[in-house]
Formats: C-alpha cells, structure tokens, sequence
C-alpha cells in the first residue's frame, strides 16, 4: 500500500463506492465491494484502526452474553462468523480455551451454564473436541488456584477466538488494496459535495501529511465512521431520530507474574457485570468497563476511577493477587459506538448494527461488533448494490483469505513457527520471537526476516518498521509501536527502548524535517506517560 501513488489516484476522481471510515466495519466493506466489482475508496482521518478498532478485548467471540438475553439467531450468527474468521486467518485468530466461574447468585448459575454452554456450542458449531466441560469447585480451582474459594461452586470450560483487532483490520485494508480497492489513512473528510438536487456525489478531505485538501467522487457513499457517524451525519444535515451512545470500555496491563493465569478468565464483577482477564505472553491484560461518555473522542482517557474499578474486581475474584494501581504496565481506553435506547443503562444497550438513510443518499453504519464485521458489510454492500441499480456478484468474503494466511488450518501455524526458526536460527533465537511475527504477520513474516537477513545492520524490530512502512502505510511511531505491533499496549518497554531509533528510520524513510521529528518524539512521550498517568 503506497500512499503517495494511491493519493495520486484518489485526488478529482470519482469511484462507484467511497468508504469513510477505516476501522473494521469501513475496511470491510472496502474488501466486500471491490470483490464484488464495485470501484472503491476509502478514506481515514487518522490511521487504520485507530478508532475503537485498535481498542477492543482482542476476542473474536460468539456472543455468550447474547444467550442470556436468549437471542439465539444472534448467537448462531456471531457463532458462525467466528468460524468464518478463523478459517480466513488462523494466524490472526486462534483459539482460545476460556474459564467461567460459577459463583453463589453470579450472573451464570450451574444449570443455565451448563444448558447454556451446550447451546452455545451447538449454535456455534463448535468442534467435538472444543466443546465444554462442566468443573466442579474442586476442578476449577485445580485449573486456577488464585480463583476465591468462599464463592466458588465450579467453572464452565468453553472455546472462543482471540485476536489483534488492529491486525485484523490492516490485513482486511490489504487484501481490499490486492483487490484494487483505494484506501489511504491521515485523510479526513472535512465537507460534502452536494449535487444541484442535494444528494452527495463527493467529499473534501484533509490530508493531514501534506497539509492539502482535495476532492474525490463517489457514486454513493458510506459513512462507517464508528463513534464520529452522527459528526457526518450531522455535516450531512441528517442527524434525526436514532442516535449513537457512546460508552467508554477500558483495558489495563499488568505483568504476568501478578497474576499467573493458566487461560483466560471471564468472571462476575460484585456489581453484576463481566471482567476478563486474559494472559497473553508475558503480561495479562484485564477490562472492561462500561460508562457513559460524551467527551473528545478521538483521545478518550483511562482515569483513576476506571483503573480503580478494574482492580476492584480483579482482587475481589483472585484475592491472594493483591494488585495495585502501581502494577500497571500501559492502559487503553475504547468507545463503544451504541445506538441510544431511552432509559437504559450503558451494559444494557444492544450490541446490534444499524444502518441509517439520508436523503442525501449518504449511508451511515454503526453499531455491532468486531466479530460480525463480514456480515455488516455484506447488508450494506447489498443496499450499495441495490441503490446504484446494478448487477454484481454475491457476497465472496467468506471465501478470500486475509493477508498473511499461506496455512491449511491452526495446526499448520504452529508448525510454520517451527520450520522459521529452522529457516533463521541466527535471527530468531527464541520461540516466542518467532511466534510473535507468525501471529502478526502470518506467512509475510519471512519478508520481514529476509529484510533482517539482507540488511545486518537492522535489528529485529527495525527490519519490522521497514516492512511496514512499505507495505502497510506507516506514517508515524504511534502507527508502528500501538496498531501495527501492539507494542505500546503489550510491551511498552520496548517502545520506550527503541523510540529514538525507530523514529530516526521513520523521519529518513518518510522525509521528515527536523520540527517533524521533534514533534513525533514529544508525541510519543506524551502517550507512553499517559498510559500510566491516571487522573
Ligand atoms: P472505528 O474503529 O472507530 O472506525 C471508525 C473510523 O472512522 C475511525 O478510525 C475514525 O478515525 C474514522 N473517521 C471518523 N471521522 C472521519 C472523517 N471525518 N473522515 C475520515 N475518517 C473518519 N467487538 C468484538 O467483536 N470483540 C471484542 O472483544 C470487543 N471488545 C470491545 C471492547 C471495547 C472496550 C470496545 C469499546 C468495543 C469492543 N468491541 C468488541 C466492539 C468493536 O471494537 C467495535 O464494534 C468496532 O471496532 C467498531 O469499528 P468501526 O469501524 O465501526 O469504528
């Protein structure tokens, strides 16, 4: 993906479909369209996923809660996404085992999980091997000692996904940009152009790297732009009846040896909501909240209370782990773009998408889930299809690979871990380095190891931002060290160790002058002190 020469083939033309918005429901439908022939471009005002999508759980999940609401074609539907997903990129999105403790008048009884489970497997189609298993006390806490014994009566044992949300969105973007799709980050769309008759035939959008602003054209176009869809519907003086509800979910990392979870966790908080904490190399990630928001939201802010809340639950339900607000590593906060419903509390609100219609003709999306991605795009490339009067091709993304699959299935993962350390003993040293670039990059990894091999004087993680700079649209620190690595979430002494070097490479490789590099560095500082700062 090469900015300059897709800012070249954007600026004054005029496509069939133009996306705005570049989390995981615009690069979707990016991906779905231009498989269906449809001319494409997507704009994002900052970089992929840098709204709520690069500040998720990380799971790719069948909607366990949605079974407590009883609304099974809602299970069955995530349920079989999740698959989808998981065939598309095994190495992006792997199976994990979860733990469900059952506490005295907790959310999920014995019977109810139990039933529930088994349900939820069956909808889900989940294979015979992954299936549930019932712990009794004494099971659970053999399973996970640090588990509160007083409260126990024994654990549900079940399989979802996890995965890099921000990943999983640039390797979408990059196989919609294979297909011929036109997406670029850092442009923002700052007015509509509107025919004689008022419906949108265009927008004017920012770049924010060159500092000009140009219009492109679009047949029809997607508002996908997560929390921001009611500012552009606003600017499309179409915000009336439904509106979003934004609730903050936030996230805290902790070393592991705070808390030496054998799986993930997902366990009742005192005030009848559900926490993870889930294990992930050598830290544990632990959320989320759920709170009203109406702040700036482009950088919504982890505070004390949220922290506070979070550790709360955890020493509650692991008592010997005695965390303290000093133990956290980094921290994110997300929004959840929510349709308002009158009287309801933030958990109660459904998790459902929703397309709005203006009589502009702009098409606005919100709502719904990291995990239903494919399915929101498909409805709304079905109405894109239907409104420009066209025959195309059905729906083909359960079928195209993401970026990065080259693997028969997980099995096969694992063993390409194996044969890169084979292929690169002086390089990756240690399993967990070659694990890490399997599961980020897939099968490119080897790109990124022959770049190493050809270029000595680059270490790992250098040879890392070259790849990425030129394949995956870099543009600052912040795109490399948070969503395109996770570094600064999973492992933020190394941010903090390669900052000055990383930011050298960027400012030789993008042409940076010396006020860039100044302003990157102070950037950087800034959000690696705010990961800890709580106010
Ligand atoms: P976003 O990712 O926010 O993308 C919208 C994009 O539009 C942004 O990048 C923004 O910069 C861009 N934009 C805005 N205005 C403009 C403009 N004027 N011009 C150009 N671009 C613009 N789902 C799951 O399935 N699994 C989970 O584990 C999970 N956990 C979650 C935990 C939390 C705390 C939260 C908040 C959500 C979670 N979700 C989860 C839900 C999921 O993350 C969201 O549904 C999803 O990421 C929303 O994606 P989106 O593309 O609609 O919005």
């Amino acid at each position: 993906m090469n900015r300059t020469k897709i800012i070249k083939e954007l600026k004054g033309k005029s496509f069939d479909l133009l996306v705005i918005g570049g989390g995981i429901t615009g690069v979707g439908i990016a991906l779905d369209a231009q498989l269906r022939g449809l001319n494409t471009a997507l704009v994002e005002m900052q970089d992929f996923s840098a709204g709520t999508s690069s500040r998720s759980t990380k799971l790719v999940h069948g909607g366990l809660r949605y079974l407590k609401q009883f609304d099974f074609s809602l299970v069955m539907e995530v349920g079989r996404e999740r698959a989808i997903v998981h065939r598309l990129a095994p190495h992006l999105v792997h199976p994990d085992k979860m733990l469900l403790p059952l506490i005295k008048d907790g959310n999920y009884g014995k019977i109810l999980t139990n039933v529930g489970l088994m349900i939820y497997d069956w909808l889900a189609n989940v294979e015979q091997a992954d299936q549930r298993v019932m712990l009794t006390k004494e099971e659970a806490i053999n399973q996970e000692p640090l588990l509160r014994e007083d409260i126990l009566e024994g654990a549900g044992f079940y399989a979802e996904y996890r995965t890099d949300d921000s990943r999983l969105v640039i390797s979408v973007a990059k196989v919609a940009s294979q297909k011929g799709a036109k997406l670029a980050n850092y442009l923002e769309v700052v007015n509509f152009i509107n025919n004689e008759v008022g419906r949108v035939i265009g927008i004017e959008v920012r770049d924010h790297i060159s500092g000009e602003n140009f219009n492109v054209f679009a047949k029809k176009i997607v508002n996908a732009t997560g929390p921001w869809v009611d500012n552009l519907r606003k600017k499309d003086k179409s915000l009336k009846g439904k509106r979003l509800h934004l609730t903050k979910g936030v996230h805290i990392v902790i070393p592991f040896e705070k808390l030496q979870l054998s799986q993930t966790v997902y366990f009742d908080n005192q005030d009848g909501r559900m926490l993870f904490a889930i294990p992930r190399n050598n830290i544990i990630y632990l959320g989320t909240t759920d709170t009203n928001y109406s702040k700036d939201i482009t950088n919504p802010k982890v505070n004390k209370a949220d922290v506070e809340y979070i550790i709360e639950a955890i020493n509650n339900m692991f008592p010997l782990a005695k965390i303290k607000i000093s133990d956290v590593l980094s921290s994110w906060a997300g929004l959840r773009p929510l349709i308002h419903e009158e009287g309801k509390d933030p958990s109660e609100l459904s998790r459902k998408d929703e397309i709005f219609h203006s009589k502009t003709g702009l098409i606005s999306i919100a709502g719904g889930k990291l995990t239903g991605y494919r399915k929101m795009a498909e409805k709304v490339v079905d109405q894109v299809v239907s409104e420009l009067g066209i025959k195309t091709g059905k729906c083909t993304t359960d079928s195209q690979l993401l970026d990065g699959n080259g693997f028969e299935n997980y099995q096969d993962v694992e063993d390409y871990i194996v044969k890169l350390m084979t292929k690169y003993p002086e390089i990756l040293l240690k399993h967990h380095q070659a694990k890490y670039l399997v599961y980020n990059y897939g099968i490119n990894s080897d790109k990124i190891l022959k770049i190493k091999e050809d270029n000595p004087q680059y270490s790992n993680i250098e040879s890392e931002l070259i790849y990425t700079i030129e394949e995956e649209m870099v543009q600052t620190a912040l795109d490399f060290f948070e969503r395109r690595t996770g570094r600064m979430n999973f492992d933020i002494e190394s941010v903090k160790s390669n900052a000055s070097n990383i930011i050298e490479i960027l400012a030789d490789k993008l042409k940076w002058n010396e006020k860039r590099v100044d302003l990157e560095t102070k950037k950087l500082k800034n959000i690696i002190e705010s990961k800890t700062t709580f106010l």
